[in-house]
């Protein structure tokens, strides 16, 4: 091994390292062991409010016992990529329940949400299309429109008629995506489904929606013919889905790269998000409990009613956002600091995320930590 390569590349990261925890922008892994909402980290029990785990599905015990059988029965590796060793029958049943729950025609399960977006958009458009995106949608859009070679125009957050705008005025033969989230991950605020529909329809481009957030605790009608979302949130697990016409969804198995060049999900991972599912359906009310936190949390705060298990407390300032969560963590309360460039410059914030697995008593002492943080900061 080359010393003085190790030694330049030492040097550039060190030289990034310090550029980025000069603007409080580093991030840090740490170790932390979850149980339900409880958090372990550093030896101390914690409260978490971090988790996208809305339902508290990845600790539900029929959904461990549905992983740990499949281990046993079928292993915990798929062997290899779905296209070549041939996929695990699992797969067929997910990707029908998926589409039966969204009322689609089909649906495609990929490795990640992450990997969902970034395999399907390429598919939909190329070089000489279109791409018109909300400006707050998901990071792993930004990277499918990229690598789709589409020209990529923003909207404003939420802006149908900007969105009309961008796409306006486009030569006939150029296919035009217009992406959105349906609850957005970093406000926790809808998306205008109707709207963007019908502008969809008037202006003849594909709407496509990211169900991340929404899936199984906030689901409205959605008039998107492409739904895409995961289940490493709500269901409680790990893996992405796009559901869509039957023969888009067949041609994904060719040129999904990010389906087609990765290995399988584990059969573990299939059983639990079936097994979630089962759960989703028998108690309904998971969502609609996270969801009422959010409110009673909100109201406590002073904050706009949630329209999701999402508060955005705005702080502005990325080192402050730190600081809030600092406090808050010596309460014994976990609550994440979002930084640029996750969120825009200036909207440094708490990003509280509830689940039905919290007490209302956990959001209660939240809501008493964080005024008790504002009065200590003077405002
Ligand atoms: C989390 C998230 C994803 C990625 O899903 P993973 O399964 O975690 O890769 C995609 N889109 C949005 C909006 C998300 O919040």
């Amino acid at each position: 091994m080359s010393q003085s390569a190790l030694t330049s590349i030492e040097a550039f990261a060190r030289a990034k390292l310090a550029e980025l925890s000069a603007h409080s922008l580093q991030r840090t892994l740490v170790a932390t062991r979850r149980s339900g909402v409880r958090a372990e980290r550093a030896g101390r029990n914690l409260i978490s409010f971090c988790d996208n785990d809305y339902l508290g599905l990845s600790q539900h015990p029929a959904v461990r016992r549905a992983a740990a059988q499949a281990a046993l029965n079928h292993g915990v590796g798929a062997g290899g990529s779905r296209l070549v060793a041939g996929e695990h029958p699992l797969y067929r049943v997910l990707e029908t329940r998926l589409a039966g729950r969204k009322r689609m025609p089909a649906a495609r399960v990929f490795g990640s949400g992450y990997l969902a977006n970034l395999g399907t958009i390429p598919v939909l458009a190329g070089s000489g299309d279109l791409i018109v995106m909300d400006e707050r949608a998901h990071a792993c859009m930004h990277a499918g429109a990229r690598l789709s070679g589409a020209e990529v125009r923003r909207f404003r957050h939420n802006d149908a008629r900007d969105a009309a705008r961008q796409l306006s005025g486009r030569a006939a033969d150029r296919r035009a995506l217009l992406l959105t989230e349906t609850v957005f991950s970093m406000d926790g605020d809808l998306a205008p489904l109707r709207e963007l529909g019908e502008l969809a329809d008037e202006s003849g481009a594909w709407l496509m929606t990211d169900d991340a957030h929404g899936f199984g605790v906030v689901e409205r009608d959605n008039p998107a013919p492409l739904q895409m979302g995961t289940l490493s949130k709500a269901v409680g697990g790990y893996g992405g889905y796009v559901c869509g016409p039957a023969a888009l969804i067949e041609l994904l198995a060719s040129r999904a790269r990010s389906l087609v060049y990765t290995t399988a999900l584990p059969p573990p991972v299939l059983a639990a998000a079936l097994a979630a599912l089962d759960v989703m359906d028998t108690e309904p009310s998971r969502g609609q409990r996270a969801i009422a936190h959010a409110r009673r949390f909100a109201m406590s705060a002073g904050l706009m009613e949630p329209q999701s298990p999402i508060v955005p407390v705005i702080i502005g300032d990325a080192e402050r956002a730190l600081r809030a969560s600092e406090a808050l963590r010596a309460h014994g309360l976990l609550v994440p600091a979002i930084r640029p460039p996750t969120v825009a410059e200036g909207s440094a914030r708490l990003r509280v995320s509830f689940s039905a697995a919290h007490r209302t008593v956990d959001v209660e002492r939240l809501a008493q930590a964080l005024a008790r943080w504002r009065r200590e900061e003077g405002r």
